[in-house]
């Protein structure tokens, strides 16, 4: 019967330990998302957005740059209609 505890508690630990393996991740993923690396243009409006810029969303590996939240909301809802 103790046998058994001791394999419940290590699986346990090993679904502690993988899950705090994941949640590090995700905030790495985000932090790629955070700067815009050189000048663009916001999809949505056509104005120019500079390097530097915070309001970004990284979408198939590029990075795209907005002059405000709304034209960032209004390309999450529907990224494919405003990239080519
Ligand atoms: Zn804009």
């Amino acid at each position: 019967m103790k046998k058994a505890v001791l394999i419940l508690a290590l699986g346990l630990a090993f679904l502690q330990a993988f899950s705090a393996n994941e949640q590090t991740e995700i905030k790495q993923q985000k932090a790629a998302v955070d700067t815009l690396k050189k000048d663009g243009i916001d999809p949505i409006c056509k104005m120019k957005v500079k390097a530097g810029n915070t309001k970004t969303i990284v979408f198939e590996k590029v990075t795209y740059g907005f002059c405000s939240e709304s034209c960032k909301k209004t390309f999450t809802a529907n990224p494919k209609k405003y990239i080519k």
